[in-house]
C-alpha cells in the first residue's frame, strides 16, 4: 500500500492557443473574412491582440483555446474541491469497476503530518493499513473483488486515498482556476496542483497566462484581512514560470 505523489502532465492542448485567440479577436473588431483572417496575424500581433483583449475582459474569446491534463497522485479530499469548477470536463477512476485489495490502495501524506517526524508518518501509514484491512473484509463479505462489493467497501475508504483523472478546462476557466487555487490561501494540496499545471500550460502561450495566479499578481490582494501578505512571493514564482 504506497504513498503516493502528486504527477501531471499536459496531455494535449490547442495547438497555436495563441494565435486562435487572436483569430477569435480579431474576427469581432475587423471586417476580415475567415479566408483571411489569418493573415499578417504574426506573434508579436498575436500578443498584443491577447494583451488588449485581456486587459478589457473580453474573455470569451480564450474559451476557444483547451487544455487537457493527465493528474495522478492526488486525494479524494482533493477531488471534492476540484470538481467544484463547473466548467470542466472530469474523467475519474472508479473505486467500482477498480478493485483495491491487490495492491492496496495508494494514499497522500499531508506535508503538515510528514513535518511532525517519523513517528507521526509511522502512525498515519498505520492508520492507512488498519483502512486497508476493514475495504478487504467489507469486500470478501460482499462476494469478493467486484463490481457490486467494490461499489459499497469503497465507503470505508479515507480522504487520503489516492485518485486519477483526465481534466479539461478551456483558458478562461484555466485563468478563473489560476486565479482561486494558486492562492496561498487555497488548501495545500489543490494549491500545489493549481501551481505544477500552470507551470505546463503558460510556456504554450505565454500571452494567455502572462497575468495568470491570484488577484495579488494583477492588482490589490482580494482576501481583504485573511491576506497571506506575501504578494511579492506570488508574483516572483509567476515570472520564474514565465521566463522558464
Ligand atoms: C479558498 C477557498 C475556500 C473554499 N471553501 C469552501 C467551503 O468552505 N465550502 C464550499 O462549499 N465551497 C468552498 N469553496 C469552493 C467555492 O465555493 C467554489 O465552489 C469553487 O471555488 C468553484 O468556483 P466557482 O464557482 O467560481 O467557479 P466555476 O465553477 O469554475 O465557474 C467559473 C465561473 O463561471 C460562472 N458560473 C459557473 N456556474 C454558474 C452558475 N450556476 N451560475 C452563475 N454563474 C456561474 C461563475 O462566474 C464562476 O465563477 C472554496 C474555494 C476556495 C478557493
Amino acid at each position: 500500500m504506497p504513498e503516493v505523489c502528486l504527477n501531471v502532465k499536459l496531455i494535449s492542448h490547442s495547438p497555436q492557443a495563441e494565435k486562435l485567440t487572436a483569430m477569435a479577436a480579431k474576427l469581432c473588431y475587423s471586417r476580415s473574412h475567415i479566408s483571411d483572417i489569418e493573415d499578417g496575424l504574426t506573434p508579436e500581433k498575436a500578443a498584443d491582440f491577447i494583451a488588449g483583449i485581456v486587459d478589457i475582459g473580453h474573455l470569451s474569446t480564450i474559451e476557444h483555446a483547451s487544455y487537457t491534463f493527465g493528474i495522478e497522485g492526488v486525494s479524494r479530499t482533493l477531488l471534492a474541491q476540484i470538481t467544484r469548477h463547473r466548467i470542466a470536463s472530469f474523467s475519474v477512476q472508479s473505486q467500482r469497476y477498480v478493485s483495491y485489495s491487490k495492491n492496496g490502495f495508494g494514499y497522500v501524506i499531508p506535508p503538515a503530518i510528514r513535518a511532525l517526524g517519523d513517528d507521526a508518518v509511522k502512525k498515519f501509514e498505520d492508520q492507512m493499513a488498519t483502512i486497508q484491512g476493514w475495504y478487504d473484509d467489507w469486500q470478501a463479505a460482499l462476494g469478493g473483488a467486484g463490481e457490486g462489493a467494490n461499489e459499497n467497501a469503497r465507503f470505508v475508504l479515507p480522504g487520503a486515498c489516492e485518485t486519477r483523472m483526465l481534466l479539461t478546462m478551456n483558458a478562461r476557466e484555466l485563468l478563473h482556476f489560476f486565479s482561486l487555487r494558486c492562492c496561498n490561501r487555497a488548501q495545500w494540496e489543490i494549491r500545489e496542483l493549481a501551481w505544477r499545471m500552470l507551470e505546463l500550460a503558460a510556456p504554450t502561450a505565454p500571452s494567455l497566462f502572462a497575468a495568470a495566479g491570484p488577484s495579488c499578481v494583477r492588482g490589490a490582494c482580494g482576501e481583504g484581512k485573511k491576506t497571506c501578505g506575501r504578494p511579492g512571493d506570488v508574483k516572483s514564482r509567476l515570472q520564474a514560470i514565465l521566463k522558464g
